[in-house]
């Protein structure tokens, strides 16, 4: 979901791990100095200007436009070389000449008064950093590299330039202006956020994009006077897919994007949270080894059914799909009960993930003509799996939740009749950055699980097909058999 050029903005940020605190200033009629007069200084003057900054241009010589502007009074020109007294009764200051000496020199002066001082391009010498903008005022995004990318963050802008609609601006006015009677008549936060996604999405913006604001502002007053309609809350269990956040589906993305809250499991990754509305309530709901699993998911349930009666949309997220060893149905089932309003969102499960970030097809049909999903998850005392039917030969199995019992699974696989050379893979963390997968036989499985130290999550694959592993993988390390 995240666009190459942002992870490469990402990178760049984490190679120079410098946290700037971004700020829009108000600087109309205050005092700014820019010291320069050629071509960037006076577009860095321009810039000012529209925030209704106080300009003073400090230089020897001005650039005609520049020049112009000063005749006219629009800039208070300052003619000579730069003198710390120039700072006096200014604001900020932007240094934008071609002189290394006069800039550092300018940095030097605002440094030593408290002035904010920018050095155009020059990241080392900015105390505070001009951002690429996107101007749909009122509404303003701006972009950021830390200095380091500017060419990136420009490229950015362009793009979100195109993606944002340019009724955008008109739209935030028109809210502004009906703001208080908005919160008057919507107390309720999260009906509040449905009003204004109903504005982004509906009638009004589309009487904006046909240039007919009277009609907009009608259908805004008019849904006011009536009465924003009462709704029932809802579930959305949304399965989040293993952990890379681009394996997520577009209706996940969607009910992420709309949820008043998240209830999610320990499974989920911090880059698919990241995805979701800022301002959801995030609610950590994930069972830890050792605790009551039942008390956690009654708790779940009377979470899920709480919110969802205040009127809320509920996302319940969870690691893979629902629907796979995930306890999914009992949590529909207690909705259906409660008369809870409820929709699925299929996610990718690990054993399809781990599969494909692991170079693994599932159902090579050279070696498997079925695969299943099995839970590892048994105590060895209650154990009920059908081992003489997974010991058969042409099918891939997948083992979820695995990894203490690995000792046993080959045990048992072996005694029902699997061959001990069969090929095993063992994807810990499949799809995130730290994936690691381990292949050999399964004669071997859990000494080579411990030689490599592999922790849950990890999904066992077993059969034929896990040979194909090592020749066909494409992510993250593979520590094969021999390779090592
Ligand atoms: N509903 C989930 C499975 C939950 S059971 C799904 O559909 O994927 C938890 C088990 O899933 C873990 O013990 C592990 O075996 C597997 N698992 C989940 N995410 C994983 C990942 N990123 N890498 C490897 N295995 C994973």
């Amino acid at each position: 979901m995240i666009p190459g050029i942002l992870r490469a903005i990402v990178v760049r940020a984490w190679l120079f791990p410098m946290k700037l605190f971004p700020i829009f200033a108000d600087l109309k009629g205050r005092r700014v100095l820019v010291v320069g007069g050629g071509s960037v200084a006076a577009r860095k003057v321009l810039a000012l200007q529209e925030a209704g900054a106080a300009v003073r241009v400090g230089a020897p010589g001005l650039e005609p436009a520049l020049a112009r502007q000063a005749a006219e009074g629009g800039i208070d020109h300052v003619a000579g070389h730069f003198e710390p007294a120039w700072l006096d009764d200014v604001w900020l200051v932007v240094a934008a000449t071609d002189d290394r000496e006069v800039n550092a020199a300018v940095e030097a002066a605002a440094n030593a008064r408290r002035i904010f001082c920018n050095v155009v391009d020059v990241a080392e010498l900015s105390s505070f950093q001009v951002p690429a903008i996107v101007d749909r005022s009122p509404l303003v995004l701006a972009i950021s590299s830390s200095g380091v990318a500017p060419v990136l963050a420009r490229r950015l802008r362009e793009r979100l330039e195109s993606l944002l609609d340019h009724t955008l601006g008109p739209l935030a006015e028109l809210a502004a202006r009906h703001r208080p009677r908005i919160r008057a008549a919507l107390p309720d936060l999260g009906r509040r956020r449905r009003f204004y996604d109903w504005l982004l999405d509906g009638p009004v913006a589309g009487w904006l994009r046909q240039q007919q604001p009277a009609q907009a502002e009608a259908e805004l007053t008019g849904m006011l006077d009536r009465g924003w309609p009462q709704e029932a809350g809802s579930v959305v269990l949304v399965g989040a897919g293993p952990g890379d956040p681009g394996l997520l589906t577009l209706k996940a993305l969607r009910a992420l994007n709309e949820a008043d809250v998240i209830l999610y499991d320990r499974l989920t990754s911090a880059d698919v949270l990241a995805l979701a509305r800022r301002d959801a309530d995030r609610v950590s709901v994930g069972k830890l080894p050792g605790e009551n699993h039942d008390a956690t998911q009654a708790r779940i349930h009377a979470l899920m059914v709480e919110h969802a009666r205040a009127g809320r949309r509920v996302v319940r997220l969870k690691g893979g799909d629902a629907f796979i060893f995930g306890r999914g149905g009992e949590e529909l089932e207690h909705l259906r009960e409660h008369g809870v309003r409820y929709e699925v969102v299929p996610g990718v499960t690990a054993a399809l993930a781990c599969a494909a970030y692991a170079g693994i097809p599932l159902t090579h049909r050279d070696h498997a003509q079925s695969v299943r999903f099995v839970t590892a998850h048994c105590r060895q005392d209650e154990d009920t799996l059908d081992w003489d039917g997974l010991a058969r030969g042409s099918q891939t199995l997948a083992f979820y939740m695995g990894v203490g019992q690995l000792e046993y699974l080959s045990e048992r696989l072996i005694t029902h009749g699997r061959a001990a050379e069969t090929p095993f893979a063992l994807v810990e963390n499949g799809s995130r950055p730290e994936q690691r997968v381990v292949t050999g036989t399964l004669a071997d499985l859990a000494a080579r699980a411990r030689a490599h130290g592999i922790h849950a999550p990890a999904l066992l694959i077993v059969g034929e097909v896990a040979a194909l592993g090592p020749k066909l993988h494409w992510f993250g390390q593979s520590l094969e058999a021999h390779g090592e």
